[in-house]
């Protein structure tokens, strides 16, 4: 498709639409869901059973039942390390999987890299991109096969965590009154898991039902998660407020099944190509030989993260913005190959043509143009969240469903009646909140518990300046105690799953050489900890969260990026190279710059 561009324009278009969004609260627009909104939190999926609290020991306890605590619970018991107790605020493993059970959830990113131990369990992904349903299967899947489910806690949050220096053990309390100790800790309670609320006037006072994606429910709307119609809405007029990666996903749905149905959007979200497919089993037989997915694992990572491959297994939306930049930089004349601003310029070039051609796609798809228009995204495409789906463009031109603009400024107020927007009330029975999940807030009022390490320093202190760790998993002062996520590692973002199984089994390896060694405890010293912030510090700094994008969660809201923050970055020479020195690093068994003692 040959679309010819006006750079010059569009900057200044990008720049007209970020300035419309700035807002002088950012983050604090949110409204933390407690007191008389804590209903939002329920769990409309499964009720709570009655259990006596615990008061023992185990060897290690890992908060977080999602895929970190499974992968790392999986590896462990691999390495022969079988007493690990999960902890989960979920009534089941899951995590983001156990709560986002909205009509279309599905993985953005290709199921034959996104779900963990596919070739352990021998599962074989139903879709390119799974639903929902199967991942959390899936994740039932990792829990019964290394019999995870025996020692776990559900709907139990931790309150305390505190190291015992004497005892060389952490101590763990929870809401559900178990006090006891644990040898190892693991930590992996997820960016994305507690949902927010619009700080919009008047919340308090709707008199219809409401509820936010991540508690779908299904009792008022009908159907399910499979995918069985919403038959209850069928006489409902529903307002969903959000136009993010979850709405995208619902919206299909909710458009084939409201009597009325009003898309408040404050920001349009990009939204490419899905072209998901079943899994052809013949196919899946030749690709599935030993090692394969460790294979699409690394194979993914390298295209995705701008490095040489010499094919592309999995071939989605995210290697393909890879592939273009690669393509533009490699078209540069050879005085140019090199040349940072040239290259900037090459990326910036092939961001453009890829957001046109997104916009060309809703003029294509929309009906109403003037609903077309105002699904235009004005930014680049890594400024949010990139959305593939197929069917959410289509969703507007239903007859039922209508995008309520709010050009930029978000729902004005909710009265008892409805949402209005522009000075116009539209009178609703539902509201539905597709609003997002706290981000930018504390991590210990995140989590619900502080880490409380050597000495009595609490983790939020400790970090107060910025992050510090070793390899995103190890911290001087909290030993015994495992992080599992992405930043100050591989930080690959476009899938979590490749950091949290390369950290899984670093720290299985570990926990297996203080034991089979009789050492009490695992530390990084405090030299090994500062050198690793160190060559951090001489990378090219945080990709994401630019403050010419229009105001997200990748950028604070367009608020001023804290300083702390430059430590939100990950290994300097990129993520494949990350994960081969990791590799090394465990398995030459000196774990360099960990002390057991
Ligand atoms: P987001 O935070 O991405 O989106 C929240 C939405 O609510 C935005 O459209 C936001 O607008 C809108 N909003 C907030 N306040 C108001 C207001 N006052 N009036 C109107 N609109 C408002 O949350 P999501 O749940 O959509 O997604 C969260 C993350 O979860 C994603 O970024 C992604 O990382 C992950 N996800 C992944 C999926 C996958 O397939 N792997 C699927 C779904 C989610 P604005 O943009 O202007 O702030």
């Amino acid at each position: 498709m040959s679309i010819v561009i006006d750079k010059e324009a569009l900057k200044q278009k990008y720049r007209e639409e970020r300035d419309k969004r700035l807002r002088p609260d950012g983050n604090a627009q949110y409204i933390r869901i407690e007191n008389q909104l804590s209903h939002y939190l329920d769990d409309p999926y499964v009720p709570v059973k009655q259990r006596e609290p615990k008061k023992d020991h185990v060897t290690v306890a890992f908060i977080g039942g999602g895929y970190a605590g499974l992968v790392t619970g999986a590896r462990l018991v691999e390495q022969g390390v079988t007493d690990v107790r999960i902890l989960e605020k979920g009534g089941d493993f899951g995590g983001t999987w156990y709560w986002n059970r909205y009509p279309g959830a599905m993985c953005d990113t290709a199921s034959f890299v996104y779900m963990p131990l596919l070739e352990e369990t021998g599962h074989m992904p139903s879709e390119k991109y799974a639903h929902a349903p199967e991942i959390l299967e899936h994740c039932q899947r990792i829990g019964n096969k290394y019999n995870l489910y025996d020692n776990a806690l559900f709907h139990t949050q931790v309150k305390e965590l505190f190291w015992d220096e004497a005892e060389s053990l952490w101590h763990i309390r929870t809401d559900r009154g178990d006090d006891f100790t644990a040898q190892f800790v693991g930590m992996g309670t997820g960016p994305l898991h507690v949902p927010k609320l619009p700080g919009v006037p008047g919340i308090e006072d709707f008199k219809g039902h409401s509820f936010h994606t991540s508690r779908w429910d299904y009792d008022y709307t009908g159907g399910d998660e499979r995918g069985a119609p919403l038959e209850k809405l069928a006489d409902k007029r529903v307002a969903l407020i959000g136009t993010g990666a979850t709405a995208v996903q619902c919206i299909p749905a909710l458009a084939e099944s409201c009597k009325e149905f009003f898309i408040c959007q404050r920001t349009p979200s990009s939204v490419d190509v899905r072209a998901n497919k079943p899994t052809d089993p013949e196919w899946f037989k030749e690709i599935a030989t030993p090692g394969w997915q460790q294979r699409w694992l690394e194979n993914f990572t390298q295209n995705q993260t701008g490095g040489m491959a010499d094919e592309d297994l999995v071939q989605d939306g995210w290697t393909d913005l890879s592939r273009r930049i690669r393509s533009k930089i490699a078209a540069l004349p050879p005085e140019d190959q090199g040349n940072p601003l040239k290259m900037l310029a090459a990326y910036e070039d092939s961001d453009f043509e890829k957001m046109e051609e997104i916009r060309h796609r809703i003029d294509e798809t929309v009906q109403d143009k003037e609903t077309a228009e105002k699904l235009k995204a004005w930014y680049r495409q890594l400024c949010k969240r990139p959305c593939f789906h197929d069917e959410y463009l289509l969703a507007f031109n239903q007859p039922s469903t209508r995008l309520v603009d709010t050009d930029g400024k978000g729902v004005e107020r909710i009265t008892e009646k409805g949402v209005v927007v522009g000075g116009v009330e539209y009178e609703v029975d539902c509201i539905i909140y597709g609003t997002g999940f706290e981000v930018g807030t504390k991590l210990a009022d995140r989590a619900g518990f502080d880490v409380v390490g050597r000495d009595g320093i609490k983790l939020s202190e400790y970090w107060e300046n910025g992050m510090r760790t070793k390899h995103g998993i190890n911290i001087h002062n909290f030993p015994n105690a495992f992080m599992v996520q992405p930043t100050q590692g591989a930080n690959l973002i476009s899938n979590i799953p490749h950091n949290i199984i390369e950290s899984g089994m670093t720290i299985a390896m570990m926990v297996k050489h203080a034991l089979d060694n009789g050492c009490k405890t695992i530390e990084v010293s405090k030299e090994a900890e500062d050198a690793w912030v160190d060559l951090l510090m001489t990378g090219p700094g945080m990709m994401l969260g630019s403050p010419d994008c229009t105001p997200g969660y990748y950028n604070n809201e367009g608020a001023p990026i804290p300083d702390s923050a430059k430590y939100n970055v990950g290994y300097p020479a990129g993520a494949t190279a990350y994960f081969k020195y990791i590799k090394e690093w465990r398995e030459t068994g000196d774990f360099e710059g960990i002390e057991f003692a």
